[in-house]
């Protein structure tokens, strides 16, 4: 199964999630939990660099896939039963009032689900644990709601890429196009090599356009590889290069 790379909040509660193949995935509706693949509903802390975390969404972390959220919530709960907690005391440190939490509601909940009573020490039930953070993960509310699918987009990246790259000279096709630029209809040329005249729309009354070269592979493929910061100083390598060579007095 193929996971995300990276997660980040969207339109209002919105999660957006990418892929490695630049396709991206939007979840609306349903629970925080689903949305962010964070059954626990455990909050983002920059500190906390927990396996398959891939963003953060509402404050809350997300991750590429739920199980990484329920290993997250065992290892809290160890924690927890290190630190010498009741299961009372450690569902109290998990959801705190302070989070709108009915702390109260969600013990007796945890205790019902799980036959435990909270002055248990979680040190003394460490094979049950796995059944606390079920119980967590049940009082949490998990809810699936809709996942809209996006194919890759050229997005911002193509407006830069044409503009640097190539271009076909396209004509209004009709009997008052100049006979040089007729020439032209259909041919690919390079922004950086104006040819005779300029660019088209460029000389005194041109009616001709750009049309932009979207899947020119060789540019794209250039982003992809280096990533857009690279193509970037690569750009910025060669304006320098031209200042340079410019004679300033
Ligand atoms: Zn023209």
């Amino acid at each position: 199964m193929e996971l995300a790379i990276k997660a980040y909040t969207g339109d209002g509660t919105e999660v957006v999630y990418e892929y490695a193949d630049g396709h991206k995935e939007i979840r609306s509706g349903g629970s925080r939990s689903w949305r962010n693949n964070n059954p626990g509903n455990i909050r983002y802390v920059a500190a906390n660099d927990w396996n398959g975390q891939i963003g953060k969404a509402g404050g809350f972390s997300c991750f590429s896939h739920p199980d990484f959220g329920r290993r997250a919530i065992g290892i809290i709960l160890k924690k927890y039963a290190s630190r010498g907690l009741t299961l009372g005391k450690a569902i109290r440190t998990y959801a705190p009032a302070v989070d709108n939490n009915n702390e109260e509601a969600y013990i007796k909940h945890v205790e019902e689900l799980t036959k435990i009573s909270r002055k248990t020490a979680l040190l003394a039930v460490l094979d049950r644990l796995p059944l606390i953070a079920q119980a967590i993960e049940k009082h949490e509310g998990y809810f699936i709601g809709n996942t809209e699918k996006m194919e890759p987009e050229l997005s911002a990246n193509h407006e830069e890429v044409s503009q640097l790259g190539e271009y076909i000279w396209r004509t209004a096709r009709d009997n008052k196009v100049r006979s040089r630029h007729a020439a032209r209809e259909g041919k690919t040329f390079k922004w950086r090599e104006p040819p005779q005249g300029g660019h088209p729309g460029e000389e005194y009354g041109c009616r001709c356009w750009a049309e932009p070269i979207v899947n020119e592979e060789k540019n794209l493929g250039q982003i992809f590889d280096n990533g857009q910061q690279a193509w970037k100083r690569k750009i910025a390598k060669e304006v320098s290069s031209i200042f340079r060579k410019r004679k300033i007095t």
